[in-house]
This record gives C-alpha cells, sequence and structure tokens, in this order.
C-alpha cells in the first residue's frame, strides 16, 4: 500500500494506474513486482504517432525495471495493448514509463546514466546488479536526449584537440566551448584531417560560426586551414598546453638520443630514470625529486640544455603586450637555432612559421583561459583510461560527450539520485 503512495507521489503515469504490488521471491533473490493497468474508459495511444485509438489485442505481461529499493529489483508489470491506429495501423501502445522496446523504465535510465557520470560503466552494472550493456543503453539514451536537447546559442569561443585511442593507432578530434561561464565538449570526431574538422563546421552550421571570436588548437595544418575556411573572422590562437606538448617531446627526444649514446660510450647512467625530472615543470616536482633535478642540471648535457631552453621560453607566457612578446620569441629562437639540438631547433622552426597565430595568444589575452584545453584533455584522457570496457568508436563517443558534455537532463518530478 505504501509502496504505490510513494509511487503516486514521485512517479505519476497519466492515463495508467499502479495496481496490486507484490514481494516475489525466486532462486533466493527477492524483487517487488508492481502491476499496472490503464485508467477505465482510456483508450490505447499508437506508439508511432501518439494518437489514441480502438485497442486491437492485449499481449501478454511484460516487466519493466524499475529503481531498486533497499536493493531489491523492482519491476512493472504491464500486459501492453496494440491499437488499431487509423495512421499507422495495428501498432504496440504508447506507455510513459518506457521507449520502444526498451526492458528498463525510462526513469531507471536516468538512474543508471547517472551514476554512470561518477563511476565507471561495469562498476554501476555490478553494484546495481544489471548488465553493462543496460548501462550503456542508458548512457546512449541520456547522451541522444541531452545532445538533441542542448542549447548551443551564445558560443564564441572554441577549442580543438586531438586526442589518441586504439594504443595511439588512432586519433578522436574534440571540439569544446570555453567561454568563460560554460565550458564543455561540443563535438567528437573520428580521426584529424581535414574532413573530421569539416564535419564539426557542418555541424555547427555557417551561422554559428560566423559569432565565433577565438578558436584555439594546435598547430596541425589541416586545423590551421578549416579554421582559416570555416570561422575566418575569429581570432585563432595557438595554446599553450599544445606549444610546451611539442617542446617536451622534443626534450624527451634529446635525452632520449643522448641517454643511448652516453650507454654505448660505457658511461656513467645518469640520464636513467630521468624522464619525469625534465618533463615536468620544477614547481610539481616533489621530496627527493627536487635535489635529483638539482644535481642533473650541474652535468653539461644536451637533455639538461634543452630543459632550460624550455624553462626560459615559460617567461613568454608572462608578457602583456604581443610586440614585446614577439621580440623575445624572436631571440628563443634564434637562441634555439644555435644550440645544435635538432629536435629543439624543429620546435623554433615550427613557432617562427606560426609566429602571428601565437602572438594572437596575447591579443586573446583573458579570453580562454590557458588551463581549459589541458583540463580537458586530461579528462578525456581519464574517461578512455578507465577503460569501461569497450573498444568501439561509438562507445568512446557516448562515453566523452556523456562525461564532458554538461548535458542537460528533462524535468522530473522527482530525482531518484
Ligand atoms: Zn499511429
Amino acid at each position: 500500500m505504501l509502496v504505490k503512495s510513494i509511487l503516486n507521489r514521485v512517479e505519476k503515469q497519466p492515463g495508467f494506474v499502479y495496481d496490486s504490488v507484490r514481494l516475489v521471491e525466486s532462486a533466493g533473490r527477492l524483487s517487488v513486482e508492481i502491476q499496472l493497468r490503464a485508467r477505465k474508459g482510456t483508450r490505447p495511444r499508437c506508439s508511432r504517432c501518439g494518437r489514441p485509438g480502438p485497442a486491437y489485442d492485449t499481449l501478454s505481461p511484460r516487466r519493466f525495471e524499475f529503481v531498486p529499493l533497499w536493493a531489491i529489483a523492482v519491476f512493472f508489470l504491464y500486459a501492453l495493448r496494440r491499437v488499431e491506429c487509423a495512421r499507422c495501423g495495428v501498432r504496440v501502445e504508447r506507455v510513459p514509463w518506457a521507449q520502444g522496446k526498451h526492458q528498463l523504465t525510462t526513469t531507471y535510465a536516468w538512474f543508471l546514466a547517472r551514476w554512470a557520470k561518477r563511476l565507471s560503466w561495469s562498476t554501476v552494472a555490478t553494484i546495481f546488479e544489471t548488465s553493462w550493456t543496460h548501462v550503456f543503453l542508458s548512457v546512449r539514451m541520456a547522451v541522444a536526449w541531452g545532445r538533441e536537447h542542448q542549447d548551443l546559442t551564445g558560443i564564441t569561443a572554441l577549442g580543438i584537440d586531438e586526442i589518441q585511442w586504439k594504443r595511439g593507432q588512432r586519433y578522436l578530434t574534440l571540439v569544446y566551448q570555453l567561454d568563460a561561464g560554460r565550458r564543455r565538449l561540443l563535438w567528437i570526431g573520428q580521426d584529424r584531417t581535414v574532413e573530421t574538422l569539416q564535419g564539426f563546421f557542418r555541424w555547427f552550421g555557417a551561422r554559428r560560426s560566423a559569432r565565433l571570436r577565438f578558436i584555439c588548437s594546435d598547430m596541425w595544418k589541416p586545423y590551421l586551414q578549416v579554421v582559416a575556411e570555416r570561422a575566418g573572422l575569429a581570432l585563432h590562437i595557438l595554446d599553450r598546453f599544445h606549444i610546451m606538448a611539442h617542446m617536451n617531446k622534443a626534450i624527451d627526444h634529446v635525452r632520449a638520443q643522448e641517454a643511448r649514446a652516453l650507454r654505448a660510450r660505457g658511461q656513467a647512467p645518469i640520464l636513467t630514470k630521468t624522464r619525469w625530472l625534465l618533463l615536468r615543470r620544477p614547481e610539481h616536482l616533489t621530496g627527493p625529486q627536487v635535489p635529483r633535478l638539482a644535481e642533473l642540471l650541474g652535468y653539461n648535457l644536451r637533455a639538461v640544455r634543452a630543459y632550460l631552453l624550455r624553462e626560459e621560453f615559460q617567461f613568454f607566457w608572462g608578457y602583456v603586450h604581443p610586440t614585446w612578446a614577439g621580440r623575445f620569441l624572436d631571440q628563443w629562437c634564434r637562441q634555439t637555432m644555435r644550440s645544435q639540438l635538432e629536435p629543439m631547433k624543429k620546435v623554433a622552426r615550427m613557432l617562427r612559421r606560426h609566429r602571428p597565430l601565437l602572438l594572437n595568444w596575447f591579443r586573446a589575452k583573458g579570453a580562454i583561459s590557458g588551463g581549459a584545453v589541458e583540463g580537458f584533455n586530461n579528462k578525456a584522457k581519464l574517461t578512455m583510461r578507465k577503460a569501461f570496457g569497450f573498444r568501439t568508436y561509438r562507445a568512446i563517443e557516448i562515453a566523452l560527450y556523456h562525461t564532458l558534455g554538461n548535458l542537460p537532463e528533462p524535468e522530473a518530478a522527482h530525482r531518484f539520485n
């Protein structure tokens, strides 16, 4: 009786009434079965067009899983009628608690999807004694609903990022909204080609693209090309995170080469296990790493010289005016070109080639936070690493939209979690 009162309070089903409630024990597991029936005098509605029509026949009762109560599974029991629809022919009726052929009630699917934002999909399946597939379908439903109802007005700043997947064999292109009050993942595409990013702009539309004011991305040529073509009015910025990532790659390259050369000459292994010492910013080092770095910097090593060039480049980001930043950049590039460190020289040449876009960073000062793209990049990698038990593109796409898309949810009378 009480269960029915609660359900009538939090989960009314228009056109239907909750009937009997039973506690059932089967194979040592308890479940609650709640019988539903159509309200007297109401006609079934066609599941395709939603119009009411005369009942044609009644199918055998089906179970729809609802939110569990005290770790006891809860099911709605209902025998679906078929409607003789004037438009669509004989169709199964529409019911408010579930969509199509789903075994889960919509409320339960939202419940699982919300947990799947906080926990891995397999953990959610284990906790609620349901299958991975049910969790996947729930998240898919939530993402589909959210993407259909999301508000795309007022977007002025975008960040474009690429992420490796399938053990680095393949790339994904991720496009974020980076406006101060609203940061979220907007779009994902496979690969990082011209065609990939064209796909984003097709989806986003010409009218919205014309309102973009800032776009930041890596120096990746296809991105530069498509942004210039599709959003020429926006200020294109090369973001700090990607530039420093190129520099770190160069340092790592120099270090690995040098370590090999030292080993070949039988010299002391001073460079072993120094990778993270050199790649991390010095202020992020902890405990015993600090004196180790200090010791390492005392050697006249190529890797150390590359490291010092990067640390010097950090001053670049502190400039306020593009003119002064430009002078610093030119000076740094000259110095680096004399360094005889080929990977670092490669970075310097790349920076020279993209000088105007680099200096746009200072023209957009304050409009885009330097850490935003990096923050998203880390979260996206974490989402993918959590290995929700999938390897397909479709599942990764859904997981990323779910965790980073900040998607809306329907208004409900009651939130179960
Ligand atoms: Zn119909």
